[in-house]
């Protein structure tokens, strides 16, 4: 980014408070910059699933609109910070997304609460190691901003562990 270009950015993203990103189309510009590295390169592309996590979890208006979306990401999300990372999302959160099912509405905390530590703190990592160091510092500032949904989503990926665990057993 030249020195001109850099002053056009200096809107704060509305959504997660990226500050100076060039509003949420800049904020989304950064994200998807962040995709491409990750699909390009394996050692970015292992923390795809927590970038997404995170980046939905601080721009809930676009990502977490139905019940199920926003569902979806914070069981992922809960499963990453408590369980495991993963690559993929693991199975049995993904057949638990895709069973039928009612899910509680979950309402996102104010804008610009969403975590201090946003995309603009990860955009500028020199390599997988410090990518990784940053990403991981961005998702616990995401999921730390949605505390009082910490015990549905732990419901939710008890849940999931159940159901798979007696999907398994039948089959
Ligand atoms: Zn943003």
């Amino acid at each position: 980014m030249d020195a001109n270009e850099k002053n056009k950015n200096t809107v704060d993203c509305p959504s997660c408070g990226a500050p100076g990103v060039g509003g949420i189309d800049g904020c989304l510009a950064l994200f998807e910059t962040l995709g491409a590295r990750e699909f390009s390169e394996m050692d970015y592309f292992k923390m795809h699933r927590l970038t997404v996590d995170a980046y939905c979890l601080q721009h809930p208006e676009q990502y977490m609109i139905s019940s199920k979306s926003a569902a979806a990401h914070l069981a992922a999300m809960c499963w990453s910070m408590e369980i495991g990372m993963s690559i993929h999302m693991p199975d049995p959160i993904k057949l638990w997304v895709d069973g039928p099912r009612k899910y509680v509405c979950s309402l996102p905390p104010p804008f610009r609460e969403r975590g201090l530590i946003t995309i603009a703190d990860v955009v500028g990592a020199e390599n997988p190691e410090d990518y990784e160091t940053k990403v991981w510092e961005w998702a616990k500032s995401a999921w730390s901003a949605w505390s009082n949904h910490w015990e549905q989503a732990r419901a939710w990926v008890q849940e999931a562990i159940k159901e798979y665990e007696i999907n398994n057993q039948n089959k």
